[in-house]
C-alpha cells in the first residue's frame, strides 16, 4: 500500500436532496473515487434525506402517530437501501430502535434532538454502507466523536440543544486516529456531542457548519459543499434571468451575502471555515464539472463596488421620533433595553438628532404581529413609534461597497415614487443596505444589479 500520511484532507458535504436518490449516491460515489485518485483524504458529511427532518420534527411535536412515523421512516430507508443494493438490515433497526427509545423519553429540547438526530445516523450509515466496496472501503465515523458543543448560560435551553454552537478548533488526536481507519469516511451533519454526551443539533442547515467544523478538525485542504444549485448568484436567479454566477468571492464577502438574504450557504459554515482558514466551495451534485463558487481569503481582484444584490424580506422597519432633547441622554438604550428584553435582535440602525430608524428581521427572531403590537405598545412610552412591517432590505454587497453609491444616481425616478425608509452602510464597507416597502422591492433589486452588478463599476487598482 504506498504511504498515504501525508495526504490532506477533503471534507464533502452533500444536503438533503443530494442523499435522497440512488443516481445521486452513484455520482457521490464517483466524485469520491476521483477524489481518492487525486490522493486525498475524504471525509463525507451528510445531511438526512430530503424532507426526513421536518418529519421528525413533526414526530417530536406529536403531530404525526409513533407508529405511522416509524414505519414511514423504516420505508423510505430501506427503498432506497435495496435500490443501491445494501443490506439495511445492520443499522436499521438498531437505528429505529434508538429513535423509538428517544420517542419514549421525557419530553423537552434533549428529547427533540435525539429524535432529530436520528435523521442523519440513517442517511450516514446508509452512504457508508453504500461507498464500502472491493475497490475503496468506507467507514462510519460519529460526528460526536470530533464536535462537542461549547459549554451555555443555560444547558437545558432549546438554544443549547437545538441551535447548538461549537468552538472551531484542530484536533491533532482525532485526525490521527481518523487517518489511521484507513478508509473513506462517512458522518453525519448537523449532529454534535450535547452536554451529557448524548445528540444536540447545530440549528436548521446545520449540516454546512458540521462541515466546516470537520475542516477544521482535521486541517483540511477544503470543504466542499455539494447541493442542488450552481453556486452563489450576483442575483436569486430564480427571480432575475440576468444573475450571474460568482466564481470567487471572499468570505466576508459571503458572510454579508448570507445575511443578507442569499439562501444557498449557512451563515455559520461560512465563519467557521474563515476562522479555521479552511477554504469552502460550493458545487452542484447534478453538474459536477460545473465550476461552482470558491469561498477564500483572498480571491482574485474583482470590479470593486457590488458584487451582489441580496434581497432580506421580512422585515420590519421601526421609526422613532423623539422630539423631547431633555431625555436624549440613554434614549437609546432605552429603546434597545425593551427591545433585548424580548429576546429580538437588531438588524440595522440609522439615526438623525430627532429620529432613529431600526430594520428587525421578523422570521430570524420568530416575530409574529401580535409580538410586534406589544413591541410597539412598550416603545410607546419613550418616543412616538410608527411600525412598516413586511419591508425588504435590498443589500448591495461586496468590497469596497462604497464605490457602489454612485449607481444610486440611477435609482431617482424609483425613489421619486417609493419611499426609502432607511439606509446603511458601515466602516467594514461590506454592503449598502436600501430598506423599502415589499411592493417596490423586486423592481429596486432589478434595477440596482443592472446598473451596478452587471453594468460593469470602474475596475478595483
Ligand atoms: N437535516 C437538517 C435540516 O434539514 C440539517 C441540514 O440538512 O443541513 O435542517
Ligand atoms: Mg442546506
Amino acid at each position: 500500500m504506498s504511504d498515504s500520511s501525508g495526504q490532506p484532507w477533503v471534507v464533502m458535504k452533500f444536503g438533503g436532496t443530494s442523499v435522497a436518490g440512488a443516481d445521486q449516491w452513484r455520482a457521490i460515489a464517483a466524485l469520491v473515487a476521483e477524489r481518492r485518485a487525486e490522493g486525498v483524504r475524504v471525509l463525507v458529511v451528510c445531511s438526512a434525506l430530503a424532507g426526513v427532518t421536518d418529519q421528525l420534527l413533526a414526530l417530536a411535536a406529536g403531530e404525526v402517530d409513533d407508529d405511522s412515523g416509524l414505519s414511514g421512516l423504516r420505508d423510505l430507508h430501506a427503498r432506497l437501501a435495496v435500490e443501491l443494493g445494501v443490506d439495511p438490515s445492520p443499522w436499521l433497526d438498531a437505528g429505529l430502535e434508538t429513535l423509538a427509545t428517544a420517542l419514549a423519553s421525557v419530553s423537552g429540547p434533549r428529547r427533540t434532538a435525539a429524535i432529530v438526530a436520528q435523521g442523519e445516523w440513517f442517511s450516514s450509515q446508509l452512504g457508508a454502507a453504500f461507498l464500502d466496496g472491493p475497490g475503496a472501503r468506507a467507514a462510519w465515523v460519529d460526528a460526536r466523536e470530533a464536535l462537542s458543543v461549547a459549554p451555555e448560560p443555560d444547558p437545558e435551553s432549546a438554544r443549547a440543544w437545538l441551535v447548538a454552537r461549537c468552538d472551531v478548533a484542530g484536533d491533532p488526536a482525532l485526525e490521527s486516529r481518523w487517518r489511521a481507519l484507513d478508509a473513506v469516511l462517512v458522518t453525519q451533519g448537523y449532529v454534535v456531542r450535547g452536554p451529557d454526551g448524548g445528540s444536540a443539533l447545530l440549528g436548521r442547515g446545520g449540516s454546512d457548519t458540521s462541515a466546516a467544523l470537520m475542516g477544521a478538525c482535521l486541517g483540511a485542504a477544503r470543504v466542499e459543499i455539494w447541493t442542488d444549485v450552481p453556486g452563489l448568484f450576483t442575483a436569486d436567479p430564480r427571480h432575475e434571468p440576468g444573475a450571474r454566477l460568482i466564481p470567487e468571492l471572499a468570505w466576508e464577502e459571503a458572510l454579508e451575502m448570507a445575511a443578507g438574504g442569499a439562501r444557498v450557504i449557512h451563515g455559520r459554515s461560512i465563519r467557521a471555515s474563515a476562522e479555521a482558514g479552511v477554504p469552502l466551495w460550493i458545487r452542484d451534485l447534478s453538474n459536477p464539472s460545473g465550476q461552482g463558487t470558491r469561498i477564500v481569503a483572498d480571491p482574485a481582484p474583482a470590479a470593486a463596488g457590488a458584487r451582489a444584490v441580496a434581497c432580506q424580506p421580512h422585515m420590519l422597519v421601526l421609526l422613532l421620533q423623539n422630539l423631547d432633547t431633555r431625555q436624549q441622554v440613554g434614549f437609546l438604550a432605552g429603546v434597545f433595553r425593551v427591545i433585548s428584553d424580548r429576546g429580538l435582535s437588531v438588524d440595522q440602525v440609522a439615526t438623525s438628532e430627532t429620529t432613529t430608524t431600526l430594520a428587525i428581521d421578523t422570521r430570524a427572531n420568530h416575530l409574529e404581529p401580535e409580538g410586534v403590537a406589544e413591541l410597539v405598545a412598550a416603545l410607546q412610552p419613550l418616543c412616538s413609534v410608527e411600525a412598516f412591517p413586511g419591508c425588504v432590505g435590498v443589500n448591495l454587497v461586496g468590497r469596497d461597497a462604497r464605490l457602489a453609491l454612485h449607481g444610486l444616481a440611477g435609482t431617482r425616478a424609483f425613489f421619486q415614487e417609493h419611499r426609502l425608509l432607511m439606509m446603511s452602510h458601515s466602516a467594514a464597507d461590506r454592503c449598502v443596505s436600501l430598506l423599502v416597502e415589499a411592493e417596490g422591492a423586486a423592481a429596486l433589486a432589478r434595477l440596482l444589479h443592472s446598473t451596478l452588478v452587471l453594468g460593469g463599476a470602474p475596475a478595483r487598482d
